[in-house]
């Protein structure tokens, strides 16, 4: 049997080998953030979602932005709790969030440095988000920051992000005299991912980056 291959009209060009496309990301600081600030929480039992953060965190994930959290977690080495205590807790907050808004983080990320050990993880410096931008495939140059602290705001300057937002839960109501200037504040995290989700939206997905406006 003879192929007609030769005689069929020319296929479209498609792009078959496109590389995959990296995620952008939204990377969350942890206490104070995502949760009421107890001082080296580390009991499931003392874990309080800040009001409207899972419902905030669903509207994120559906938008196609991906969860993930760095935290500074000097508490181990201060010998108050151990790593495995600080990976079982974030186990059971991503139990809640699914039973609560049927979703889990992307990733939990944490220092588990003093803040004199020089390490490049702890935040200020950008270490825990490059690893996870590395590990989970994230364009950081299209993704988000939001903290209660300037080292939040100042870890995702160091690393990158398109925009880094101080929310005033937290530590943020005493920090807004810390962050460099310009930097955008928002009441809470349900009022961040609002601007993000605006400018992420308004982005498209071939739109180019733009940097600190809104
Ligand atoms: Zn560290």
């Amino acid at each position: 049997m003879s192929s007609n291959s030769g005689d069929r009209p020319a296929e479209p060009n498609r792009a078959e080998v496109a590389p995959p496309k990296r995620r952008p990301a939204v990377f969350l600081d942890r206490d104070g953030t995502v949760n009421e600030d107890v001082g080296y929480l580390h009991k499931h039992e003392d874990f309080v979602f800040i009001k409207g953060v899972p419902e905030a965190l669903a509207r994120l994930k559906k938008a196609g932005l991906a969860l993930v959290v760095t935290t500074n977690q000097s508490g181990v080495a201060r010998g108050i709790y151990s790593s495995r205590d600080v990976i079982e807790l974030h186990r059971l907050i991503d139990e809640d969030l699914k039973k609560m808004a049927d979703l889990t983080m992307d990733g939990w990320y944490f220092c588990p440095h003093l803040p004199d050990e020089g390490c490049r993880c702890r935040k200020p410096s950008p270490g825990l988000i490059i690893q996870a931008s590395l590990d989970l495939g994230l364009d950081v140059s299209s993704s988000y920051m939001v903290g209660d602290k300037s080292l939040d705001v100042l870890a995702g300057q160091a690393a990158g992000a398109k925009k880094s937002i101080l929310v005033k839960t937290g530590y943020g109501l005493a920090e807004q005299d810390n962050v460099p200037r310009g930097t955008i504040v928002a009441d809470d995290l349900p009022s961040a991912a609002s601007l993000i989700l605006a400018d992420f939206l308004k982005a498209g997905p071939t739109a180019a980056p733009e940097k600190d406006r809104f």
